[in-house]
């Protein structure tokens, strides 16, 4: 399951986590990742999952992106705003083959602006997402063995509409009543779970 670590200069992460865990009961994912963006700037927070990621992925970006290039003769001809368009599009491209890909926000990460900074929005989302995610996945776990049913064979992956390849197969395990599958898959992964009953 993917749970988060921090690194931070100007708080302390037990404080950090405390108003994470306040702004995540808030039930608004705008407002909440807003709060936590102003966190992420104010103290110069890292979340060590996110780095990591970036760490392992972009070099093989950089790489698919190359062999996208290489492959468009349209890019070789290509001009001016055209071929800023064009080379928009290979990006998408390159990120779809990643194992792992959040897409709009694995471009944000990977495309950071003139002064190397990513968009703080992108990670609040996925600090609030992840955060989030593994906080109801841990609640529904609880109510679940709660109700103790009877009836439940095991639990099947809901994956979420554009999910990656690494979520689409992990998807097709299958889950006893006594494996209760360790989501979020990874940062960002926004799969579900759904218990299989017997009848
Ligand atoms: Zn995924
Ligand atoms: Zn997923």
């Amino acid at each position: 399951m993917q749970q988060l670590t921090f690194s931070l200069e100007g708080m302390i992460v037990q404080e950090f986590e405390q108003n994470l865990d306040t702004v995540s009961s808030l039930d608004d994912p705008h407002k909440a990742t807003q709060i936590i963006a102003y966190l992420v700037q104010k103290h110069n927070i890292k979340c060590i999952e996110i780095d990591e990621y970036i760490k392992k992925f972009k070099p093989r970006y950089i790489k698919a992106l190359d062999a996208e290039i290489q492959r468009s003769s349209d890019f070789a001809r290509a001009k001016g705003r055209q071929k800023d368009q064009l080379l928009h599009k290979l990006k998408l491209k390159a990120i779809k083959t990643l194992e792992i890909n959040l897409g709009a926000f694995t471009y944000n990460l990977f495309c950071p602006d003139a002064n190397g900074r990513i968009d703080p929005w992108t990670i609040a989302y996925l600090i609030y997402g992840t955060y989030s995610r593994n906080k109801a996945v841990l609640r529904e776990r609880a109510q679940l063995l709660d109700l103790d049913l009877q009836d439940i064979r095991g639990y099947e992956i809901i994956n979420s509409e554009n999910c990656c390849p690494c979520c689409q197969k992990l998807a097709k395990k299958r889950y006893n009543k006594y494996n209760f599958p360790e989501l979020p898959f990874h940062i960002g992964c926004c799969c579900s779970i759904a218990p299989v009953f017997t009848y």
